[in-house]
């Protein structure tokens, strides 16, 4: 069976480290490894109108910006199809057919749609739209044959209940979807990176975020204002790693060479751990070992995206083509699911034909 590879992200914001970490490195790895028979990155814009419907300009403003994150992150369109979700209208179709395989209750039950409606205050107006995303995500990812899904921590409810109705389909209608796997970060420091305020989630709509596009000074700002440990006051207290995001930051992207080069008396992070843990090692110092250790990670970034920058309408063509070849997929798809669930009555002479029959006799 082709190993095909599906996911995306919402235009409601520039991407950040927490998407790099979560995702967004790993494809680019993934596309390099060059296991996978196809790649889909979606824009997923229809999904970001369900919480911003009042807001398009938001929507439409953060298409260009989240293809140059992808560019500059290294997915290279010539490897990878780069689509927008709304241009692809069998999406549409898919999830109206896969919302009779769910129940009210199945999706009240989900824990990151639960949290996300108490974030946005929806309270007892939550969009009908944004409470059933997780059946569109469902046809994002059948529509494309989507063997494997990378993505953050969060989404792992999302890839389940897509899953079921994968199951369902199959189970009422006959083999038709393929069954989807979710690749989580190896790394856990990368499942749900914090944010530098050291809330749980860094986020687009929380604004606690490191852009991808940030400045070097941007970036070393905002880590050297970053929350660490609260009772960690002189240097000679004892501090704690765990749950620390300075630290969380440095297990997600610190490798022993950075040591080497930018902090050359510890060998590796466990080193620099047990000292902050004993006491005796400042925030300053640790901060500033971070800052090299992004902007290290962040500057091959900056350069590519100088390229990409220096070509918009490029870069709207590529998302066009895309878009074309992804609707030519998804079409297939749409084709295969409306024939399980006989309404292609066009389509089947046999039909036609019984039918005829039935009315002379
Ligand atoms: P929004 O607040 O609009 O939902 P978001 O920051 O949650 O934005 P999404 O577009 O919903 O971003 O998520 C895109 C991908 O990035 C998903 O795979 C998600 O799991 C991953 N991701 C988002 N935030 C983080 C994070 N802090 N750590 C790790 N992965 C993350
Ligand atoms: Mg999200």
């Amino acid at each position: 069976m082709a190993k095909i590879i599906l996911t995306g992200d919402r235009p409601t914001g520039r991407l950040h480290v927490g998407h790099y970490a979560g995702s967004l490195k790993r494809r680019v790895e993934l596309q390099e490894s060059g296991e996978y028979d196809q790649i889909f990155i979606m824009i997923a814009d229809a999904q970001a109108l369900t919480d911003n419907a009042d807001n398009p300009e938001k929507v439409r403003q953060n298409i260009i910006e989240v293809a140059l994150d992808y560019l500059s992150a290294g997915l290279d369109p010539a490897k990878s199809t780069l689509f927008i979700q709304s241009q692809i209208p069998q999406l549409c179709e898919l999830s109206f057919y896969y919302m009779n395989l769910v129940t009210v209750s199945r999706l009240q039950r989900n824990p990151t749609v639960k949290a996300e409606i108490q974030m946005r205050n929806f309270e007892t107006s939550i969009p009908v739209g944004f409470f059933t995303y997780p059946i569109s995500q469902a046809a994002d990812i059948t529509a494309f044959k989507a063997t494997t899904v990378p993505v953050g921590e969060d989404q792992m409810p999302m890839i389940e209940q897509t899953r079921e109705i994968v199951h369902k389909f199959n189970t009422i209608y006959g083999e038709t979807l393929v069954m989807p796997d979710v690749l989580l970060p190896d790394n856990k420091a990368c499942m749900r990176l914090p944010g530098i305020d050291g809330k749980a989630k860094m986020s687009k709509s929380l604004g606690n975020c490191i852009y991808l596009s940030d400045t070097e000074e941007d970036v070393r700002k905002k880590i050297m204002s970053m929350f660490t440990d609260p009772n960690h006051l002189k240097v000679e207290d004892p501090g704690q790693v765990e749950g620390n995001p300075v630290f969380i930051y440095l297990d997600a992207f610190c490798r022993d060479e950075h040591f080497a080069r930018f902090l050359p008396e510890y060998q590796n992070l466990d080193e620099l751990k047990a000292h902050y843990t004993r006491g005796g090692l400042g925030d300053v110092k640790v901060k500033k070992f971070l800052n090299n250790v992004i902007q290290d990670e962040l500057a091959p970034i900056r350069e590519r995206r100088k390229k990409y920058e220096a070509d918009i309408p490029a870069v709207y063509q590529m998302l066009k083509e895309g878009s074309r070849k992804a609707e030519e997929v998804a079409a297939q798809t749409l084709a295969d699911v409306k024939q399980a669930m006989k309404i292609n009555y066009f389509d089947d002479q046999a039909l036609i034909e019984e039918q005829a029959r039935r009315f002379q006799a």
